[in-house]
């Protein structure tokens, strides 16, 4: 703790919304789930603020972890990780994107979540890193970046895509 690379993690591959294990397993299951991996630092597993402190919301939010392979269109869930608002939102800024073009969240709002993630990449990788992401854009699984597999901070990870592979597509994925 911290796990910065919690940050890395993708956005779930589209043939995959709406199926996270907390639907497809029981209440009670999630519920438990959920305050286990809160109680563990009470803090944000990513950055290690304590909920108190945290900068959007004080609260801890619950993110279930996958592999994914993005060539063989093959995901596992690997776990839940408890994170601050600002870092959950990160992980998920596809979902953030289009609320934002729907006008359901603002602008200063969307914006301050990617500085949230980007300035905590820049602090662990250093201030050229390319692994930030970049507002007002679908942007690419960090796994797709052709330096990945070069840093070995990153190992190991959990996430893979091979450019010299075709990418996995939706009938691929397994439901
Ligand atoms: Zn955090
Ligand atoms: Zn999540």
């Amino acid at each position: 703790m911290p796990y910065h690379y919690l940050l890395l993690h993708p956005n779930i591959p589209k043939p995959l919304h709406g199926m996270p294990p907390r639907e497809l397993l029981s209440h009670s299951w999630w519920n438990q789930t959920k305050a286990i991996a809160k109680a563990k630092f009470n803090a944000c597993w990513s950055c290690g603020v304590s909920p108190s402190k945290a900068k959007f919301r004080k609260w801890l939010e619950a993110h279930e972890c996958y592999s994914i392979d993005f060539n063989m269109g093959q995901v596992a869930y690997t776990g839940t990780a408890a994170l601050c608002h600002g870092c959950h939102q990160f992980i998920h800024d596809g979902r953030l994107l289009i609320l934002l073009e729907k006008g359901e969240i603002k602008e200063g709002y969307y914006l301050s979540v990617l500085a949230h993630g980007n300035s905590l990449l820049k602090d662990w990788l250093g201030i050229k890193t390319p692994f930030i992401k970049r507002p007002f854009q679908a942007n690419e699984p960090f796994c797709y970046h052709p330096e990945w597999s070069t840093v070995t901070k990153f190992k190991p990870l959990e996430w893979k895509f091979n450019a010299n592979l075709p990418e996995a597509q939706w009938e691929d994925y397994q439901r």
